[in-house]
């Protein structure tokens, strides 16, 4: 029985003992009559089963692209406003059927728009951020039995207007709504049956993963892997909310996005595939505070995600930059990097735009070595040449070109034996809801009623933590020619010694060679050094240099990537303290910068004192 008799206010938020889930359903989930009527089955299978239940779904099909080309055929450029007013209707004609479907089968149901939802988002229209949810509307509906239809990826701004938030938003207002309602989980249906190791169109081997870490997919999503929208795995992360990714045709088991996956054996979870990038570089940049700034804040204020951000360890006081974005941004990102250039008194810059970015990721890297060495080695034996290599904690990308990538991913998969299964977890084993930081759950009032109304900044860029390592020593070697197959000899040859790499940096080669830089453990210092010394001998490189002890700088986080200020915010303070960054690696959950030793507490309390009001 679901508790229609049941009315005050203890009943909320799960507060009776009767848990909420969430389930979302894509356009290709509820694209027709009898989709629709077969998602209505699984919410009422979920109510029956003693869940209050909230539906979250898209527009229908390809309605969205629909409205966008009717709009195009209307206007060349759509005024923003009215765009968010026709695409809003997409979710209102699917969440209307979805209830009625339900209703025809004889149960509760009643849809809501993001206004009524109560989801209040800021004014940026089609790319809107969600602020705050009162969910009111939707508890009282709960309480009654009903089984509440949301339209997914649309709000109101304060001043009532309807805003979107941006293409695939609705997996989004499924998180969101999720967070608030303290749900059980979020399960979201759709076409594919889960998380796979890498895209199945590019590899039929690839396999689907039982379990991943909000961490994992947040890198795996932003290297390539395009199974949801990224804010809302952010949100997720947030809130801590379990994703349940599941195929709404078949019964297969799907893939749970959780904190913390119960752990494989395998170093490496997914590998990914960025196809159109284009890299950037300028060389001959003054090694002085503030230059890595000037560059990467100039194609920030252009609006362009970078992704990877290389900057080498200058050579005669001189630095060498690159960086890559997607090759339909190079256009603007070029206009932004003439800027910067002539401001930085570069020698020189250049790019590519025939390159594409491999990577892998996986939460056990962290503590595994070899893994780097793993990767160069298996396109050292396809022979395919590495233009550029970052690594972070939990990812290592690697840029090749165009014509090799497809085959870059493969050997890559293959090597890390990716479509090979670990021990599977029990079915249908969904871990409870973990309790996420205090100040992130819900305030409750003194009868334990939760007070949801206000969230305010639900979106906003959270840091978990700054880090400063002083454990670790520098080699560089300049110079090393360009031929696949180097970064694997040279990085066996260093594992050989004994010593375990941390961070890697290759940037672009100029003139046929490129500068590789690594840190270790410093009580390795000697020994790589002499290691470095003999691979620089033998390959002809100009020299090596080391630095006996660095500091590495780290700002952890949630939405790094996507709140591109965040590297400029961070070279800016360190540019302010007057300190020169020596080295830089970014992802979504990280970015990382060396700094000179002496410098290393000083550049902790500049960011820290940079990123206080976003610390948690
Ligand atoms: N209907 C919107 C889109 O196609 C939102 C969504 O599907 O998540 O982008
Ligand atoms: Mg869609």
């Amino acid at each position: 029985m679901v508790g229609g008799a049941h009315s005050t206010g203890f009943f909320l938020y799960g507060f009776s003992g009767m848990s909420i889930v969430v389930q979302k359903f894509g356009g290709t989930s509820v694209a027709d009559r009898g989709l629709i009527l077969a998602a209505a089955r699984k919410a009422i299978r979920a109510q029956l089963q003693g869940h209050q239940v909230v539906v979250v779904v898209s527009a229908m099909g390809k309605n969205t692209d629909r409205l966008i080309q009717l709009a195009r055929e209307i206007h060349d450029n759509p005024p923003a406003r009215e765009m968010d007013m026709l695409l809003a209707t997409g979710e209102q004609v699917s969440v209307a059927l979805m209830a009625m479907a339900i209703q025809s089968l004889g149960y509760e149901a009643v849809s809501m728009t993001g206004a009524q939802l109560g989801i209040v988002t800021d004014d940026s229209h089609t790319k809107a951020r969600i602020q705050s949810i009162s969910a009111d509307r939707i508890t009282e509906a709960l309480s009654q039995g009903k089984i509440v239809i949301a339209a997914g990826f649309q709000g109101v701004n304060e001043r009532h207007e309807i805003t979107t938030l941006g293409r695939g938003g609705s997996d989004t207002t499924a998180v969101a709504l999720a967070a608030v309602l303290g749900a059980e989980r979020c399960e979201i249906y759709t076409d594919v049956d889960g998380v796979y190791t890498t895209d199945p169109r590019l590899l039929p081997e690839a396999r689907r993963l039982t379990q991943i870490s909000y961490d994992e997919m947040l890198e795996l999503a932003s290297a390539g892997a395009g199974v949801m929208h990224n804010r809302s795995i952010e949100f997720a992360k947030k809130f801590s909310v379990p994703i349940y990714v599941r195929n709404s045709m078949t019964d297969a088991r799907g893939t749970m996005i959780v904190a913390d996956p119960e752990s494989p054996h395998q170093p490496v979870c997914g590998a990914a595939l960025v196809k159109d990038q284009a890299r950037i570089s300028l060389s001959g940049v003054p090694d002085r505070p503030g230059a890595a700034l000037t560059l990467v804040s100039s194609i920030a204020a252009k609006k362009i995600a970078m992704d990877m951000i290389v900057q080498n360890v200058g050579e005669d006081g001189l630095a060498d930059i690159s960086l890559t974005v997607c090759r339909d941004d190079l256009p603007t990102a070029l206009k932004a990097v003439e800027e910067a250039a002539s401001e930085l008194d570069a020698e020189a810059y250049d790019h590519d735009d025939d390159v594409s970015c491999v990577s892998v990721v996986g939460l056990p890297m962290a503590e595994q070595s070899g893994v780097a060495n793993k990767m160069f080695r298996a396109l050292a034996d396809a022979g395919i040449n590495i233009l550029m290599i970052s690594t972070s904690h939990i990812k290592i990308s690697l840029l090749v070109s165009r014509e090799s990538a497809i085959e870059a991913l493969q050997c890559v998969h293959e090597a890390f034996q990716l479509e090979r299964a670990p021990e599977p977890r029990p079915a249908e084993s969904v871990p409870a809801r973990p309790h996420g930081p205090a100040s992130l759950r819900p305030a409750r009032n003194s009868n334990g009623v939760a007070i949801v109304t206000k969230m305010q900044g639900m979106e906003g860029l959270i840091v978990e933590g700054i880090t400063l390592d002083e454990s670790q020593a520098r080699v560089t070697l300049y110079s090393v020619p360009d031929t696949a197959g180097l970064a694997a000899d040279i990085f066996d040859e260093i594992a050989a010694a004994g010593i375990v790499v941390d961070m890697i940096v290759q940037g672009h080669s100029v003139e046929g060679t490129a500068d590789l830089s690594f840190t270790f453990p410093k009580e390795d210092c000697a020994t790589a050094v002499e290691v470095a010394e003999r691979i620089a001998k033998r390959l002809g490189c100009h020299g090596v240099t080391s630095c006996p002890q660095i500091a590495q700088l780290s700002v952890y986080g949630i939405g790094l990537r996507s709140h591109t200020q965040v590297a400029g915010q961070m070279f800016e303070s360190l540019g302010a303290a007057g300190i020169n960054v020596e080295m830089i690696n970014t992802s979504e959950i990280c970015v990382s910068v060396v700094v000179d030793a002496r410098q290393g507490a000083k550049g902790l309390t500049a960011l820290e004192n940079t990123f206080r009001e976003f610390i948690l």
